[in-house]
């Protein structure tokens, strides 16, 4: 935290102080990853999950890599976002009694993380090219792509099966059901589809 205290005084720092934030989230999210890997049912949401945390590892690994770069050991600083984050999904997911409804809520919780990152990613990226160093910048990017990688299989993914057995309703094979049920009250809202979901499901 401690955005506005006296120790962030040039752009520079704001920089330090946000990697230093983003690490410690990535190793705040290295620790409850295996819980929802644990809480997970659907043996492909439970395969993307630890996927992810192997990625996370590597994440970790990454920011490791520009503090040494920069002659420095790597430090985290309490990120109060991500721990509000982890803790919300973990109270949530204890609330949930049926394993296909806990599913959805696990992939809810886990894409909160992941926009959580990717709106970290995003303004470092744009940071680090400000102040001269493309090269961190490189190596950001390369987080960032995993993070919005898996925050997209996480849709597909959600869409295709998992959202719909929550639903009791049969896994789609191809394209989303057309099929509207609902009993003749107002006409069913359609919801806007993902587009930019491609991965396999
Ligand atoms: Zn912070
Ligand atoms: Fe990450
Ligand atoms: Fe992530």
């Amino acid at each position: 935290m401690g955005l506005f205290t006296k120790d962030i005084a040039t752009f520079e720092d704001l920089f330090v102080h946000g990697l230093q934030d983003i690490y410690y989230a990535e190793n705040q999210i290295l620790k409850a990853l295996p819980n929802l890997i644990e809480a997970a049912t659907n043996p492909q949401l439970q395969r993307g999950l630890k996927d992810h945390l192997t990625e996370t590892e590597g994440h970790v690994s990454r920011l490791e890599q520009i503090f040494e770069m920069r002659g420095e050991k790597p430090k985290g600083t309490k990120c109060p976002g991500i721990n509000g984050l982890i803790s919300e999904g973990d109270s949530m997911l204890g609330e949930v009694s049926d394993t296909r409804v806990l599913d959805a809520a696990i992939i809810s919780a886990a894409q909160a993380v992941e926009h959580y990152e990717i709106t970290r990613y995003g303004s470092l990226i744009a940071w680090a090219a400000e102040i001269g160093r493309n090269d961190f910048a490189d190596i950001l990017r390369e987080n960032l792509a995993e993070e919005e990688a898996a925050d997209e299989n996480l849709s597909a993914l959600a869409s295709k099966v998992v959202n719909k057995r929550a639903a009791g309703k049969p896994a789609s094979r191809a394209s989303p059901s057309r099929a509207t049920r609902s009993p003749a009250k107002k006409p069913a809202k359609r919801q806007p589809e993902k587009r930019r979901a491609r991965k396999s499901a």
